[in-house]
């Protein structure tokens, strides 16, 4: 369908890139339109009127008119700009991680509304989250689901047979989990603890009001962490650059 000339959109930044003298390339995540990246002229004006709203992590009504190539932001007005996020190191590094994770994930133009609810409402909660990594896994397999990259978390992948609770294997090449009868057709698997996988299955079935009770040991946090980073590299099949920044914050 053609795009209209002008057209309104809301929508969370999540990349900028220079562009000449004083414009930027800006990466937005609308709710109806997908991803989409327009030019934003004169932004790095110390005038200019587009100024803080098309800041990294801030969620703004946009104007958009069409262009020749990539579509001209005209106006934008901030609706939520996250500030708690901003003053907090860790935080703004786990805000940077969800955006760059969002971008590599997703094509342009491509809609997909439940994703821009989970951005949105993912972000306020790193606001005031008292275990930001929660946030994150949260975000990731919950993405991952919106995707079409839901992994495996009840049958195994080989056999077919329910898990049951007992130390089973978690394949990122084949998207899940194995049973111990079926862990060696996979070399790559690591082990995944009961309660790994139990963790995993809650992110995957709660959105983020209820998500919010969990409560990790750093032990299993981390654990999880690493079974969905696997996975995560093996789908993207590339690091993820602004978690070196996170690692060395942490
Ligand atoms: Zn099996």
């Amino acid at each position: 369908m053609a795009r209209p000339r002008v057209y309104k959109t809301e929508a969370v930044v999540l990349k900028r890139t220079n562009l000449g003298e004083a414009d930027s390339i800006i990466t937005l995540y609308t709710p109806n339109l997908g991803k989409i990246r327009a030019v934003a002229k004169g932004v790095r004006r110390p005038k200019s009127k587009l100024g803080g709203h098309l800041d990294l992590i801030t969620r703004s009504a946009h104007l958009l008119a069409q262009g020749q190539n990539l579509d001209i932001i005209t106006q934008s007005q901030s609706i939520e700009s996250f500030l708690p996020l901003k003053s907090d190191l860790v935080r703004i590094g786990c805000a940077m991680y969800i955006a760059e994770l969002l971008d590599q994930f997703t094509a342009e133009h491509v809609e997909n509304y439940p994703v821009y609810r989970l951005l949105s409402d993912d972000l306020l909660w790193l606001c005031e989250a008292r275990d930001p990594d929660l946030v994150l896994r949260h975000f990731e397999i919950q993405l991952l689901s919106h995707l079409g990259y839901q992994p495996e978390l009840y049958h195994c992948l080989e056999c077919r047979a329910p898990i049951a609770p007992q130390r089973n294997m978690f394949s990122p090449s084949s998207g899940g989990i194995l049973c111990p009868n079926c862990a060696g057709v996979e070399p790559a698997a690591r082990p995944i603890s009961v309660d790994a996988l139990k963790v995993m299955r809650f992110l995957l079935s709660n959105d983020h009001t209820s998500a919010k009770r969990l409560r990790m040991k750093s032990g299993l946090s981390h654990e999880v962490e690493q079974l969905i980073r696997l996975y995560i590299r093996y789908l993207l099949e590339r690091e993820i650059k602004s978690l070196e920044f996170l690692d060395h914050i942490r």
